[in-house]
Parts: C-alpha cells; structure tokens; sequence
C-alpha cells in the first residue's frame, strides 16, 4: 500500500507477546507452535521498526498477554517483565491493556503500581474507579479508550471480594465443569464461558457509556482497546468476552466509535459491523508466530479513513469511519 498524503498521527499495534525464557511448545489446542523466547526478538524487532519510522508513532497499543503463565511456574514473573519492559522503554509512549497472563503473573494492586499501568499517560488520574479503564486524546477529534476485559473475571480477583463471588456465579450458570478452565461445550457462542475469559461490570459499562455519550457530542473518532473480542464474527467463539452482546450494543448506540481493537485470539480477526460499520480488529498474537515472521502494524490516522500497516501475519488494511459520523 502506497501513501501518498501525510497522516495526522499514527500509532503502533501489537498483543499477546507472552514471553518466557522456556523452550517452544505446541498451543493449547496443538495447532500452533508457541515460540516463547523468540518471541523477545520480534517485540525487539517491532521497537526497533518504529524507532526509525519517517514519522514516529505518537503512541503504541499492547493488547495484553505480555509475558507468559508460564513466568509464575517458573518464579520468573518480575524478571520476565522486567526484560519486555526494557524493550518497551526504547520505543514510543506504550499503552498496556491487562490479558489473562497478566493477571496469572500478578496481582491487580501489583499491576496497578507496576510499569503496566500506563493510566499516567491519559490525564485522567483522578477518574477513580475498580477496573482498569482510561481515555486519551492523542489527538483533536480523536479519543482512545482501553477497557478491562477482567473487571467481571475469576482470575485476577482476590477469593474474598464481592466482585470475585458475583463472576464465579455468573461462570458457573453457564459452566457446570468442574475445571472452569474447560469450556461447557464442544462448540458454538458457549464457548466463550471458561476461566481464562472475563467480561465487563455494570460499572464499567456506564462508565463507557459517559466517556462515549461525550465523545459523541464532541464529534469525536474513538477506537476501543481491550484483550477480549467483542464480535463473534471477528474471533473464533472461544476468545469471546463472556457478556459480549452487552458490550456490542452500547458500542452500536454510540456514532463516535469507529474501531475496537483486541488480542487473545492468535489467529487473528476481523470483521465490519453490518449495522453500524465499526471495524473489529483481533491482532495475530506475536508468541505463535515463526521466527523469520513478524506480528505487529502501524496505523495511519487520516481525516477519512485509519490505515493499518502489517508487518508479517498481520496484513494491510483500510479501514473507512462509518458513514453515521456525518449524520
Ligand atoms: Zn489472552
């Protein structure tokens, strides 16, 4: 793809490095093969190609799933961090959404006071709420808003909390295995009822309607980032956030929303909303993807249109605002 104008602002894409100093081994469903220290190298090969961009991108997204489970068997959560991070630091400002392996390395209050918690970049410190959550503009017009796909989860909540007993009897009236772990069916939309997914709390959802409502007063273009997929259509049934629907249809009330953005899925996805035109983008995950590969896009903001730049797996697209902007 050629670009002959310049962009108002580009941003960097990437998820699901899931680092670990640990040999390869097969994926969960023993489809793919998982190149967890290499996968170092593309993440360094990523920071390096927006080093020395033309234009460098004003900001980065990381969907999630930075370093592997594997880490805390290992007892190598913090070092392995520490390494990803120190490759995170030479490139542009990186915003971190929290995925499952977050959570399986740390607690919420360690990754709140950790580097992972990019909130300092949004300006809105003082928006205090219990999931992790924040807005940015890094640009007139434009609004980006991470969202949590954990706030409703049994993972990353502490066994005592309120929010921990109401989502583990939200997953057990769709799971009735023993290992919530194994999803309650073979196939189909249940699927997606298994521990290492979550959802989003009431809370969080009228949260995102407030930003969302204002966004669409100032005629604004909001991308969403989160680490689960919201359309089914863009993800296999079984990365799906477990209240999806709920999240899809405020997305659809809004005129401001033109993308929403996530990981988890390492094949990848997309789809366009038939109803309201909203591109739903899943990256391919940069731990199943081979050596001489690479994972990870550049996005170019137009007036009109965003432009993603795939490097490797990750292809080239143009994705068009919906025309219900201009209503
Ligand atoms: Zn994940």
């Amino acid at each position: 793809m050629e670009f002959c104008e310049p962009s108002l602002f580009s941003f960097g894409i990437i998820a699901d490095v899931q680092y670990a100093d640990i040999d390869d081994e097969s994926n969960f469903k023993q489809t793919r093969k998982r190149y967890y220290r290499n996968s170092l190298k593309l993440l360094q090969n990523a920071i390096d190609a927006w080093i020395v961009e033309k234009v460098k991108p004003s900001f980065i997204l990381q969907l999630g799933d930075i370093i592997d489970a594997f880490n805390k068997t290992h007892d190598a959560s913090q070092s392995a961090l520490d390494t990803v991070l120190r490759e995170c630091e030479r490139g542009p400002p990186m915003h971190f959404v929290w995925g499952n392996h977050e959570f399986y390395n740390f607690s919420r209050d360690t990754l709140l006071s950790s580097a992972l918690n990019s909130k300092c970049h949004s300006g809105h410190l003082l928006d205090n709420h219990d999931f992790y959550a924040y807005h940015f503009s890094p640009a007139p017009k434009f609004r980006f808003v991470l969202i949590d796909s954990y706030d409703m989860a049994i993972i990353g909540h502490d066994e005592s909390s309120a929010k921990y007993q109401h989502s583990l009897k939200y997953l057990k009236n769709h799971n009735s295995n023993e290992d919530l772990n194994c999803p309650p069916a073979l196939s189909g939309l249940e699927l997606r009822f298994a521990k290492f997914n979550g959802g989003f709390s009431q809370d969080q959802l009228r949260w995102l309607d407030e930003v969302l409502t204002k966004a669409d007063e100032m005629q604004e273009k909001v991308t969403i980032a989160s680490h689960l997929p919201v359309h089914p259509l863009a993800t296999e049934p079984m990365s799906l956030a477990w209240n999806y629907p709920e999240l899809l249809s405020l997305l659809q009330a809004h005129r401001s929303v033109v993308c929403y953005m996530a990981g988890h899925d390492h094949e990848g996805g997309y789809h366009r909303d038939e109803t309201t035109g909203i591109h739903h983008l899943t990256l391919e995950g940069v731990v199943e993807t081979p050596p001489d590969s690479q994972a990870y896009g550049t996005v170019y903001v137009y007036e009109d249109r965003m432009v993603v730049k795939g490097n490797g797996r990750m292809r080239d697209r143009e994705m068009m605002y919906p025309d219900r902007l201009a209503g």
